[in-house]
């Protein structure tokens, strides 16, 4: 069996994966918040642990893995949107509304994810599905005392668990210096933490023995990781800046409620991506989202080539030229893969670099190799494991990147005047510029045929 290697953030150090349980290896990630459409670099760790698990199920086999992603719908930004909503005159009550919103953004990122070429989790479940697991679990760490109501919140006591701040390897003390902590006349520390608040009589909110109110975003994936997976699971994942104070809380509340248990065994974290070496941000105008980029034609596949191109621990840059070779790349491998069947495994070497704490920059290395050696069966089963590529090739790669129409009928007049003057230096000239571009030019007595050729560069058309 491949052995899988893990960097766990907990043990800093890369480890042997060892799954509690080999017939069903579980990993939570966290997911997202619905409020709006996913940007570029919330589809990061979508396409990095989607990469897990197909490498789990590759190992384990499909059946026995249990891949749960969660959303977050209960948060002030949807309620913002729907109060937006409703002060421009949109029907419903505001919690209609809110629920409108959760619903049309929880299509939109699986539609968008799913054209990275990300598998959807066996388990996606919503939080407000969960508010009673949730209710419980408070329930449960106010009398183990871990837990106080103060002026209609519970909050967590961070004094309470004395191995707060382990996983990221900080001190509270350090926590608290580093860290935009809510000051609150309740809190007894300032680092203790919500797990239920109160809500207004419009916005939703769940009856509670502490009044109406609703559950605070560390609890749950506490309480939905605890009951999909339970006390004791293999992964969790999510991006590094979930680490502190998400995943610490999630660590002091799920300890705490199950102290005999070990919550995550593994941790793992995502670096963040950037924009042309920049932070993408919505004031330096470098912010955009997944749609945006299909909108503008820039297929799925090539999205996630440039995501696997750069380790999942390392900070990634999405830039213009690596979108353009990402391109070209897989044009050809899909040409090549086009001509084989299903009859071949993946590349062991692509399976072992996965396997090496999700070498994916190294995966793509092998592929190149099998590419040069025209391996056509084990490219195209390589290809498919690391999710570039379903049962057909893509129809952006099948067609002709462009339209080279107007070109043929350029080059089909310049001939005709050439036949009248007998000078054929124009259409000599425009016939080699096509072919250094790549075309495969055919002259005929009847017309022109241009056709991209395997080294076609688009680029160079433009200098025609
Ligand atoms: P959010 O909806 O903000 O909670 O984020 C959803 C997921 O996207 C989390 O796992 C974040 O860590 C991740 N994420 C957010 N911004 C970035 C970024 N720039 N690069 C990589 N991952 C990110
Ligand atoms: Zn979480």
């Amino acid at each position: 069996m491949t052995e899988i290697k893990i960097y766990n953030t907990k043990a800093r150090a890369k480890e042997v994966f060892t799954p509690i349980d080999p017939d069903n290896v579980r990993l939570y990630v966290c997911g997202p918040t619905v409020y709006d459409r996913a940007h570029l670099g919330n589809a990061r760790p979508v396409v990095v642990f989607d990469v897990l698990q197909r490498l789990l199920r590759h190992v384990y086999g499909a059946e026995h893995v249990t891949y749960v992603r969660n959303f977050t719908d209960v948060d002030d930004k949807i309620n913002a949107t729907a109060l937006a909503r409703k002060e421009a005159g949109a029907k419903g009550t505001l919690e209609e509304l809110v629920h409108e919103r959760s619903n049309e953004t929880i299509a939109w990122y699986l539609k968008d994810m799913g054209a990275l070429g990300a598998e959807e989790p066996d388990h996606m479940p919503r939080a407000t599905e969960f508010i009673a697991p949730m209710i419980a679990m408070i329930e449960d760490l106010i009398a183990k005392g871990h837990a106080y109501e103060a002026e209609g919140h519970v909050l967590f006591a961070v004094e309470s668990y004395k191995n707060y701040g382990a996983l990221s390897g900080r001190s509270v003390d350090d926590m608290i210096a580093g860290a935009r902590v809510e000051v609150a006349p309740y809190k007894r520390n300032p680092m203790d933490f919500v797990l239920w608040k109160p809500s207004s009589d419009e916005l939703p909110g769940w009856d509670s023995p502490w009044g109406r109110g609703r559950p605070g975003w560390h609890i749950e994936c506490s309480a939905m990781s605890h009951d999909l997976l339970g006390s004791s699971f293999d992964i969790h994942g999510g991006g590094n800046d979930l680490q502190f104070p998400h995943h610490e809380n999630e660590i002091a509340q799920s300890k705490c409620a199950h102290p005999n248990a070990d919550f995550a065994r593994y941790w793992m974290h995502n670096e963040m991506l950037q924009v042309e070496g920049k932070k993408m941000s919505k004031s330096l105008g470098n912010f955009f989202t997944v749609r945006d980029l299909l909108d503008q034609g820039v297929p799925g596949e090539v999205i996630r080539f440039v995501f696997l191109g750069t380790h999942y621990r390392k900070p990634m840059d999405w830039t213009e030229k690596k979108r353009v070779e990402a391109e070209a790349t897989l044009r050809k491998w899909y040409a090549q893969a086009d001509r084989a069947l299903d009859n071949a495994e993946p590349y062991s070497s692509v399976i072992d670099a996965v396997a090496d704490d999700l070498n994916t920059s190294k995966a793509l290395a092998e592929i190149h190799q099998l590419s040069h050696a025209d391996d056509v069966p084990t490219l195209r089963a390589s290809l498919k494991f690391l999710g570039l590529m379903g049962d057909t090739t893509p129809d952006w790669a099948a067609a002709p990147s462009v339209d080279l129409s107007d070109l043929a009928t350029k080059l089909h007049e310049t001939r005709l005047t050439a036949m009248q003057t007998k000078d054929f230096s124009a259409v000599d000239a425009l016939k080699s510029a096509l072919i250094a571009a790549g075309v495969q030019v055919r002259m005929s007595k009847v017309g022109v045929d241009l056709e991209p050729g395997p080294d076609f560069d688009a680029e160079k058309l433009n200098e025609i």
